[in-house]
């Protein structure tokens, strides 16, 4: 395996600039050990490392079958378009990849000609005129394939293969379908791309043995492994939204909707909640079970009625049958002490959620089942030089675990500053005081910064005070889709972005556009975050053992923007000096990269004068 990554090796002779890195070395030879062994394995691997190729090598050189999964589409794309066609062809092969997305990326061609007649609107017809064009030429019927078109956008929710609309082998398109066709390539697949949602529930329903999807393989990769315990919560709890309920009433036969109108009538009006209206989220309370428990009463003699009635269409009368009991499931679990209840507006719906709080046994019962062979691997796993927190959270305690050092020289070429005579995170006058002590390190790196905030609160505070400096082309959260106020940052002069946490993770702007990155406090879970209260309720020394952890991953994560190559230079700022005066700040120090720590600012100017400006 070693001679691959060598400097006179293959992978040296075919790709230009490349070069022989010890951590990516180290990295396949552990892949390729556990692919041997058939076993679990837990890798951190900073950027830079080169780990796609770490795990690539060895699947390809031993012939194996493998899913890789992914927790963004970014991720996703990079390997079917770039990196797997590279190693393909080092190695001459020709491999079989196919990506399964989830089923809102295909269109469905029943629901399309439907709409299509069906719509006036002129902003539809004309979307939809150009899906016919489409239609004539696309083999997959994946909605990425046309530019400026996006899943979220209603026109493209009414047309999408959405579960809930679809007939199945009922359906007069079933043999053309997008989403079955995906389905069956993935049988014959050696290499399958999923991204986590569709990984997990496939999983899920794997030990039932119905509808699952993804065939059996020799090795599972999960990359950006950092988001999979978070989207197990999701995909092994219960939820529905508002939104789910009004689809599922109008889907009903006419006799049953004339029926039930008046209950559903009330069941989905807001109103009837008591939710307070300014909150994002919250836990459900003893009004919203009474509203719960009347649900269930409904749905029950619904469920009795819809098995009686005399529908032709049986694959969708069992549709709505298995929809209706997953209503029922989910008010069952509300006062289940494993699980924790919570609302949120989620896509301008309101969505109840039913978690549960620990995934570890289920993970850990289905991966020895299913895949043995399973390799976890982020840039951003330890806290304090262990993957125990993570591994923990997953079920593996007992997979063999390895952290690679960083390839950055993050010593000569960053800096961090904490600025210590700045007022408190919570004090009055902390964002203002905090832009007057910054604003000059800004102007003279030429903007090229991103000011990353713990609220949408502290985001506004920030541009409000920024915004006052002409000089600075500032740029905001929210004015704009996140992809455009990336494009505008890497374009226009003396840019600063303040975001939340969408822009904590998964930006890659590479070379001197970006230069410094702030923080604005140090990101510890909000208290009334209803799972994290939950669960930190049930965490003996919950504070050491669960917030800092987290806190310390997310800072990670953040800080993670800065250095994407080795030639990268820039200077970090924490303006939230607890990390500092505070016992846990150590905590935080011991997990982040090998740097120098200043807390003058004569000093950062001096390096960015020597560092950046003239290096
Ligand atoms: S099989 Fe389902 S998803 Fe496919 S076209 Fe028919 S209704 Fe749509």
């Amino acid at each position: 395996m070693r001679d691959f990554f060598l400097k006179n090796g293959l992978l040296s002779k075919h790709i230009k600039g490349f070069s022989e890195r010890e951590s990516q070395i180290k990295m396949a030879e552990k892949i390729s050990s556990a692919i041997d062994r058939s076993s679990p394995l837990v890798i951190e691997a900073p950027t830079g490392v080169g780990k796609t190729f770490a795990y690539l090598l060895p699947i390809f050189h031993k012939d194996k079958k493998a899913i890789i999964s992914t927790a963004t589409i970014v991720l996703q794309h990079q390997l079917f378009e770039k990196d797997i066609p590279l190693i393909s062809e080092l190695f001459d092969k020709d491999v079989k990849v196919e990506i399964l997305k989830g089923r809102q990326n295909y269109l469905c061609l029943l629901r399309f000609f439907n709409e299509k007649n069906k719509t006036d609107v002129k902003r539809e017809k004309d979307l939809y005129n150009l899906i016919s064009q489409w239609i004539g030429f696309t083999e997959k019927g994946d909605f990425s394939e046309i530019e400026d078109v996006s899943v979220s956008d209603s026109a493209i929710r009414k047309i999408n293969a959405d579960k809930n609309f679809c007939t199945g082998k009922n359906c007069p398109h079933f043999k053309e379908c997008f989403f079955y066709r995906a389905r069956k390539r993935c049988i014959d697949a050696d290499i399958i791309l999923v991204n986590h949602h569709l990984f997990i529930s496939d999983l899920a329903i794997k030990s039932s043995d119905f509808g699952s999807i993804l065939p059996p393989v020799d090795v599972v990769v999960i990359d950006e492994a950092h988001k999979f315990e978070n989207i197990a919560s999701v995909q092994f709890g219960e939820s529905f939204s508002l939104r789910m309920l009004a689809i599922f009433f109008n889907q009903l036969p006419a006799e049953l909707r004339l029926k039930y109108v008046q209950q559903f009538d009330f069941l989905y009006e807001k109103e009837n909640l008591k939710l307070n209206k300014n909150e994002q989220a919250g836990r459900i309370t003893g009004e919203q079970k009474r509203y719960f428990k009347i649900l269930k009463e409904t749905i029950s003699m619904l469920i009795e009625d819809l098995k009686l009635i005399d529908e032709e269409d049986f694959e969708l009368k069992n549709n709505l049958v298995k929809r209706a009991g997953n209503f029922i499931n989910f008010v069952d679990l509300i006062d289940n002490k494993d699980f924790v209840s919570f609302y949120q507006i989620e896509d301008k719906s309101l969505m109840f959620r039913n978690i549960p709080l620990d995934v570890s046994e289920k993970l850990s019962n289905l991966f020895t089942a299913y895949y043995p062979c399973v390799i976890f691997t982020s840039a951003t796993l330890s806290v304090g030089n262990s993957l125990q927190f993570f591994k923990k959270s997953i079920g593996l305690d007992r997979a063999e675990e390895y952290i690679f050092p960083s390839v950055f020289n993050y010593k000569e070429n960053t800096l961090l500053y904490v600025p210590i005579n700045i007022p408190d995170v919570a004090a009055n006058g902390f964002v203002e005081e905090s832009v007057e002590h910054i604003v000059d390190i800004i102007e003279k790196i030429g903007g090229k910064t991103f000011l990353l905030c713990t609220s949408l609160r502290n985001v506004k505070l920030f541009a409000e005070y920024l915004k006052k400096y002409n000089n600075l082309n500032v740029l905001v959260q929210g004015e704009g889709s996140n992809a455009f106020l990336i494009e505008r940052f890497k374009e226009e002069e003396n840019s600063v972005l303040i975001g939340s946490f969408s822009f904590w993770e998964g930006v890659d702007i590479r070379g001197e556009d970006l230069s410094c990155v702030i923080i604005d406090r140090l990101p510890f879970n909000r208290p009334d975050d209803p799972v994290f209260s939950e669960k930190s309720s049930r965490i003996e020394n919950s504070f050491k053992n669960y917030a800092i952890p987290l806190a310390v991953l997310q800072l990670k994560q953040g800080m993670g923007r800065l250095i994407r190559d080795e030639n990268d230079k820039g200077v970090f700022i924490i303006l939230d000096k607890r990390i500092q005066q505070k016992w846990y700040g150590r905590f935080f120090y011991k997990s982040l990269f090998d740097l120098n720590v200043v807390h003058e600012k004569g000093k950062v100017l001096e390096f960015i004068y020597k560092k950046i400006i003239n290096s």
